[in-house]
């Protein structure tokens, strides 16, 4: 079983609903033993001019690392520990990448979630990114944008939800296959492999066609070119999805070979037996 949920969004985040507070207590009342809270910081938006939605707003992040580690302190005990991190949506240009050095300078978050948000000056998960692409082209210019990420000139553990443009695609088969994209993401993988980052299962899969993100077979691949570190998140941004999917994603994770859950923290990293 997984007690642990490293990708979850509080209030701090425009599209989170729950204060901070109500979100570390859910955590605790499910028995989770490491629960991370990675809000947005979407300075990819910034550098690359993405439209936003009506009451969009960037992250207070100093007000959110004091509150974070305020609580850090309170609520940690021997069979609780509270990591204080984020979610750095991807760009590629320089902008993007010093905002993100500066704000690691000044935090120390205890782990980030490198996530691609932005192709081409549109959030992915908007429909018009999609405006006359075929499936093959709209995802091949995501994986395109993925690769590129894992070269990210800061530090980061995680590979947040890769598959993320299937979310929301306006096609009838939204599904990210492995066999209709073997050599990217194969070279996806034998990256996140190299550079020792941990690759995220996200439950909030919506509507991309499988329960969680990536699917089982890119899983599978992950784990027969030799994958081992894979994160739990289950993207919550109220308080009632923390931890969800957990028993189906920790089955199939067992299924697949996979032995335990790894949990950046720092320079460290704790593995959770499945
Ligand atoms: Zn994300
Ligand atoms: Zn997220």
């Amino acid at each position: 079983m997984i007690f642990t949920d490293v990708h979850t969004h509080s209030l701090y985040s425009a599209d989170g609903i729950s204060p901070l507070r109500e979100m570390v207590g859910r955590a605790k009342a499910l028995g989770l033993r490491c629960y991370g809270v990675s809000d947005h910081f979407d300075y990819d938006y910034l550098a690359e001019g993405v439209p936003t939605e009506p009451g969009f707003r960037y992250i207070d992040e100093t007000e959110y690392f004091r509150e974070l580690r305020t609580l850090q302190k309170e609520s940690s005990d021997s069979g609780f520990r509270l990591l204080a991190g984020g979610e750095f949506g991807f760009s590629p240009k320089r902008q993007c990448a010093e905002l993100y050095a500066q704000t690691i300078e000044r935090h120390r978050p205890d782990f980030i979630v490198n996530s691609v948000h932005s192709v081409e000056g549109h959030d992915v998960y908007f429909s018009a990114y999609f405006d006359g692409k075929t499936k093959r082209d709209a995802y091949a210019r995501y994986l395109d944008r993925v690769r590129e990420s894992l070269d990210a000139p800061y530090r980061y553990e995680i590979v947040g939800h890769l598959g993320y443009v299937s979310r929301n695609a306006p096609y009838a088969d939204r599904t990210l296959r492995y066999e209709e994209f073997p050599e990217l993401l194969d070279e996806i993988l034998r990256t996140v492999i190299a550079k020792g980052k941990i690759l995220e299962v996200n439950s909030s899969a919506r509507g991309s066609g499988g329960a969680f993100l990536p699917d089982c077979d890119i899983l599978a691949r992950y784990r027969a070119l030799g994958g081992e570190k894979v994160s739990y998140g289950s993207d919550a941004h109220r308080i009632d999805r923390i931890g969800e999917g957990r028993e189906e994603i920790a089955r199939k994770l067992k299924g697949l070979g996979f032995c335990a859950i790894t949990v950046p923290e720092g320079n460290e990293e704790h593995a959770f037996p499945l």
